[in-house]
């Protein structure tokens, strides 16, 4: 059978024709595309006895994506998770700690190039905000994607998630980090470099998770 991919979020559908609507990021059928079947298997769907035909089996999640977990299902089902899908608390919640976090890359780097303490300060104090507002993000993000997306794991949530799990770590890190060892934004040491890299790498997380974002909000 024919096989179609969203080439927004990720979703394959078997069929001859394209869905009119993807069922996971709602993009129409202009965003899917065939995909090619291997030249085998399709000798071997030829060369197959075509009576008696079987119904067709229901059709099965991905494998290797374990469904998500009961407990956020029925926080998202509540009537909390489906206001907080309704009046878009994932895309707010992102969008508070994503004006801070570069801001906070900003302020490490002039720190380390003016030997600055108040820039010092303020690049500690930033990535300490977006290091304790990354579970509110991660939280409403699973809320809207159960909600949503219906919990289905195609390659853009995937990559979403890995970039979230990313920043959070990086940025609680950081925090510590500089927490423990304040000299570490004005010392030219192998792990100031260390140090600038990581915030580098936060930034470069956080872009790409944005830009997944935006491609399921403007499908495009
Ligand atoms: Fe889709």
């Amino acid at each position: 059978m024919q096989k179609w991919k969203c080439t927004v979020c990720g979703y394959i559908h078997s069929g001859d024709e394209p869905p009119d609507v993807c069922p996971v990021c709602g993009a129409d059928r202009s965003k899917f595309v065939p995909i090619e079947d291997a030249p085998e298997r399709l000798h071997e769907q030829a060369s197959r006895p075509s009576a008696p035909q079987e119904p067709p089996a229901k059709q099965a999640p991905p494998p290797n994506v374990p469904p998500p977990e009961a407990g956020w299902k029925r926080f998202a089902a509540s009537r909390f998770g489906q206001k907080l899908t309704q009046y878009h608390g994932h895309p707010i919640a992102v969008h508070i700690p994503n004006g801070v976090l570069p801001l906070a890359v900003l302020f490490a780097l002039l720190s380390a190039l003016f030997d600055s303490e108040s820039l010092a300060i303020a690049a500690q104090y930033n990535i300490g905000f977006v290091a304790i507002s990354m579970p509110v993000v991660i939280g409403t993000g699973i809320v809207d994607w159960i909600n949503s997306y219906k919990g289905r794991m195609t390659r853009i949530f995937r990559v979403k998630m890995i970039c979230a799990a990313i920043v959070s770590v990086i940025s609680l890190v950081l925090m510590i980090w500089g927490f423990v060892q304040p000299q570490i934004y004005h010392r030219h040491l192998i792990e100031t470099w260390a140090f600038l890299l990581l915030h580098l790498g936060n930034l470069v997380a956080a872009t790409i998770a944005g830009w997944y974002g935006g491609k399921l909000v403007f499908r495009k």
